[in-house]
């Protein structure tokens, strides 16, 4: 590409990009929705848009890569981008037939926002941007309708002081509220000429007082401030924890969209509405979607009236007239055009449109967001409709959005009490106590608390305690509304636009057939019907439906990684096979040791003085852990289970509290002074790094002996019974390859003493974990005495990084903010470093033992993105938790089919 080079204010120099304004019109576009990167993702499908012949006013982009430049300037519009946008501009005004800024006959632009991922209402946008003192009078007569032109006006002068200008735009607001109660009017349409003018007035002579400036009258003036406010908006605090939450890049910036205005508030054959072609909330193949007439696209998505329903069907149930209706010739055209961009994007699109004079035009287009079931709906529908391939299918689903779905509903036959039925914006069933401001449910959730917001409406400064709620309320705006938009963004449960209830702020009460309910009043909401409820309701276990298992099948036979799971007991390991576990990657014993029935066993082998009186409290666990074995045995039916040998440190099952240690010492005859002795004398200043894993066995044989005889013994059982099994030993903490290979002959030997005993025969494999850099290094010795690896990415990271877990968390947040670490190492596998060791331990041990089987079962193996890595090394499996196991197999079928693509 050419450029030319500046030298800016702080001396830095500063590459220009050659071209960085597009533009857009009908059969004049620079642009297509292959440019998003440039474009961002609403400049690009607009010009797309263009080029399909889809009515798109007039525009041009200035691309993402000026969003760097402006805040390398300090924060202002470098003046070299000026020129190229006032040519723009000519250009806008004679596609149009009017002139910006021109007295008579004024063209009136928007400014709006757009990053390459969509981030729904999160920047900013002003519309009617040209108007003044002016040329509203122009407008007024050019349109023959100056109440259109000065409600433009005073709409304007409140989303520029607010936007460009800082102003608290509630303030304003507030006026036209009161002026509205002081006139008796009910809706902002009633509003006459007179009252807008007035408002007008009010509104500057305000924003004059609060932000000590007057409100610019010059169009351009207006313009670059207007575009600076947008640039600026990428970086306000809402937009920043959006894209952190959704893992979006600081670098990526945003484009700025400047676009001739049509207007929706022309009137009553005027509207402005969004629209769904699928329902977003259920999959759906319905066109879907809400307007309101005589108004401008803000109020749709601010909730400020509650729009309509677009069709004549989903009007009717609400007993309101629909578009279809209303407009009927309009809405053949926004059904004409919602089937060509959903063809030709070949996925379900979220559009805006806005009807001028019954004239409809398209102001946006992108993928929309969906709740999963929706995603899995659409996607089968789509294979179906042989619009997609199951590939394609596969590629476009989100692994970790399926959490969603695996996660329990509201039980049908619970008792309950309706307290209100809203719009079910984003399903699921959950309860919590309510709070009425985003700053209560951020700092009730951080005392652990379970919360629901409550809201009138949200705005995107609500975002933080929308994260940290388990569902919000809202009582005003619809299902394309800001809290049903991101809520379903999020895979969090919503209902909207619940009408009925009152909600009151100052009180902090919310009102609801004669209940009061305060700040801390439990509620249960249930997104998938809308309806709220008094109380806690009981949850039940999610089903699956036909779509999942449809969408599981395909991504099995696209998969390489075999998926096993993380379960210590048979309920965990119930519910991982019935969601397609393939095997148990990690059974960790000690979990078994903590119950209540053996605990006190476990202690008394921890306190033995002697190897005499350890083999007498471990005799007592034998028999606990050969049934515990068994049972995991006869769940997983054949398939592979490995269980760890004990790994924690000892004093992690003693008591510590000294009322603790009294009892325990009355409860198993033990001197008090001894065992407080004891206690002590098992204290770690590094438990992490102390006498844990295989360490406790090249001490203490005995304890992994006799683990040992409890799978061999439980093994025999089985085979006894004709079944087919090849238990896989585990030895944790593996650091040099003399530590395996005392343990694994100390295995064997036990191993072949009971299959002796009990005259059986049956195929077994010793393995290690691989988690200590030393032992990642030195795989091809160790494989010597491993039939497998099973890296433990946790232990791996911890002691790769040198950081603790359970310590890091202080300073790990400002690791990833300053992107010393670009995702948090111990959800999403640091490829580079720890990464490479897991590359190298699998080639080393693999070069030194060929076949040799190699899996993960650290929290990474049920991360999508870890699996991808897994799946580019060569791994025979991932195991995660029960829950996780559908996740994982998508993730896996995903990293297949992006493998291949690479190749
Ligand atoms: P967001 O990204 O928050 O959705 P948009 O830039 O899409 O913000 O603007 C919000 C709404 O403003 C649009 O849906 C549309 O209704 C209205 N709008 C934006 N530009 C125009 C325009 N040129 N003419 C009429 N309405 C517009
Ligand atoms: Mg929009
Ligand atoms: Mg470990």
């Amino acid at each position: 590409m050419h450029t030319q080079t500046t030298t800016s204010n702080s001396g830095t120099k500063t590459t220009i990009p050659q071209k960085f304004v597009y533009f857009f019109a009908a059969g004049d576009s620079e642009g297509n929705a292959g440019m998003k990167n440039i474009l961002g993702g609403k400049g690009a499908n607009l010009a797309e848009m263009t080029s399909l012949g889809i009515p798109v006013p007039p525009g041009f982009t200035i691309s993402t890569e000026i969003c760097a430049h402006f805040y390398e300037a300090g924060g202002k519009l470098p003046e070299w981008v000026r020129p190229s946008v006032l040519e723009a501009m000519k250009k806008v005004e004679g596609k149009i037939g009017k002139k910006f800024g021109d007295i008579s006959n004024p063209l009136l632009v928007s400014v709006r926002s757009g990053a390459r991922a969509s981030m729904p209402g999160m920047m900013d946008t002003i519309l009617n941007l040209g108007l003044n003192d002016q040329t509203v009078e122009g407008l007024a007569k050019s349109s023959n309708n100056p109440r259109f032109a000065w409600d433009s006006y005073r709409r304007f002068i409140q989303m520029y002081s607010d936007v460009v200008m800082g102003m608290n735009s509630s303030l304003l607001e507030v006026t036209l509220e009161d002026l509205k109660d002081e006139k008796k009017y009910k809706l902002d349409t009633d509003l006459t000429v007179d009252d807008l003018k007035h408002l007008v007035k009010k509104f500057k002579d305000l924003v004059q007082q609060m932000t000590g400036r007057t409100f610019p009258n010059d169009a351009y003036e207006q313009l670059w401030g207007a575009i600076s406010a947008v640039f600026h908006s990428w970086n306000t605090p809402r937009a920043i924890t959006y894209r952190e939450l959704h893992n979006i890049p600081a670098a990526w910036g945003t484009a700025v969209n400047i676009q001739s205005m049509v207007f929706g508030n022309m009137g009553d054959d005027s509207a402005t509405g969004v629209a769904f072609t699928r329902d977003p909330s259920t999959g759906e193949k319905a066109f879907y979607g809400e307007f309101l007439i005589n108004a401008q696209g803000e109020d749709v998505v601010a909730g400020i009236r509650t729009p309509q329903p677009i069709t004549k069907v989903a009007a009717a149930k609400a007993g309101v007239p629909s578009l279809e209706e209303a407009m009927p010739e309009a809405y053949g055209q926004l059904v004409t055009i919602y089937k060509k961009l959903e063809g030709h994007y070949r996925d379900m699109q979220d559009i805006e449109f806005t009807i001028e004079k019954n004239k409809l035009w398209m102001l946006q287009t992108r993928n929309g967001k969906r709740t999963a079931k929706a995603a899995l709906k659409i996607a089968c529908d789509m294979i179906d409709e042989k619009l997609i391939t199951e590939d394609e299918a596969i590629l476009r689903l989100d692994p970790s959005s399926l959490d969603q779905l695996l996660h329990p509903t509201l039980d049908p036959k619970a008792q309950k009490t309706v307290l209100a039925k809203g719009l079910p914006a984003s399903p699921g069933g959950v309860h919590g106590q309510i709070v009425f401001t985003p700053e209560d449910a951020v700092e009730w959730k951080d005392l652990g608390k379970k919360v629901i917001l409550v809201r009138i409406e949200t705005s995107p400064e609500d975002i933080a305690g929308m994260i940290a709620a388990q569902g919000i309320f809202t009582t005003r705006g619809g299902m394309t509304s800001h809290a049903a938009v991101v809520a379903r963004g999020m895979g969090k449960c919503c209902v909207a636009g619940c009408g009925e209830v009152e909600v009151d702020y100052n009180q902090q009460t919310m009102k609801v057939k004669g209940y009061v309910l305060k700040k801390g009043d439990v509620i249960t909401l249930d997104g998938g019907t809308g309806e709220v409820f008094l109380g806690e309701v009981k949850t039940i276990e999610p089903k699956l439906d036909s779509d999942f298992e449809r969408i599981m099948k395909i991504a099995d036979k696209v998969r390489k990684l075999k998926v096993r799971t993380n379960a210590d007991t048979p309920k965990d390991a119930q519910t991982a096979r019935n969601f397609g576990a393939e095997g148990i990657g990690l059974c960790r014993t000690e979990h078994m040791f903590f119950g209540a029935d053996r605990i006190d066993a476990v202690r008394e082998m921890i306190l033995a003085e002697s190897k005499q009186e350890r083999e007498k409290a471990l005799a007592k666990l034998l028999p606990m852990q050969r049934t515990d074995f068994q049972e995991l045995f006869k769940i997983m039916d054949g398939l592979p289970v490995t269980i760890r040998l004990l790994d924690p440190p000892l004093h992690e099952f003693v008591p510590h509290t000294e009322k603790e240690i009294q009892e325990l010492a009355g409860r198993i005859k033990y001197d008090v002074d001894k065992l407080r002795s004891k206690v002590k004398s098992l204290h770690e200043f590094n438990p992490m790094l102390g006498h844990r894993g295989c360490r406790l066995a090249i001490t203490y044989p005995e304890i992994y002996q006799m683990q040992v005889r409890a799978i061999a013994e439980a093994a025999s059982e089985i085979v006894k019974t004709g079944k087919k099994l090849v238990p896989e030993i585990m030895i944790p903490l593996i650091a040099t390859d003399k530590e395996l290979e005392l343990l694994r002959s100390l295995t064997v030997v036990e191993v072949e003493k009971v299959q002796k005993e009990q005259n059986v025969k049956f195929d077994y494999l010793v393995g290690t974990m691989i988690e200590l850099p030393r032992a990642a290094v030195t795989a091809d010795a160790i494989a010597d005495h491993a039939d497998f690896f099973s890296f433990g990415t946790n232990d791996l990271t911890q002691t790769a990084l040198g950081l603790s877990r359970d310590d890091a968390g202080r300073f790990l947040g400002s690791y990833v903010s300053s992107g010393i670490f670009a995702r948090d190492p111990f959800v999403t596998i640091d490829k580079v470093g720890v990464g490479s060791l897991v590359r190298t331990a699998t080639e080393m041990g693999r070069r030194s033992k060929p076949g040799l089987k190699v899996g993960v079962c650290g929290e990474h193996g049920g991360d999508p993105d870890s699996i991808e890595f897994f799946n580019s090394v060569g791994l025979d499996y991932v195991s995660c938790s029960p829950f996780r196991v559908p996740i994982a197999r998508l993730a896996a079928a995903r990293a297949a089919l992006l493998g291949k693509k690479l190749h």
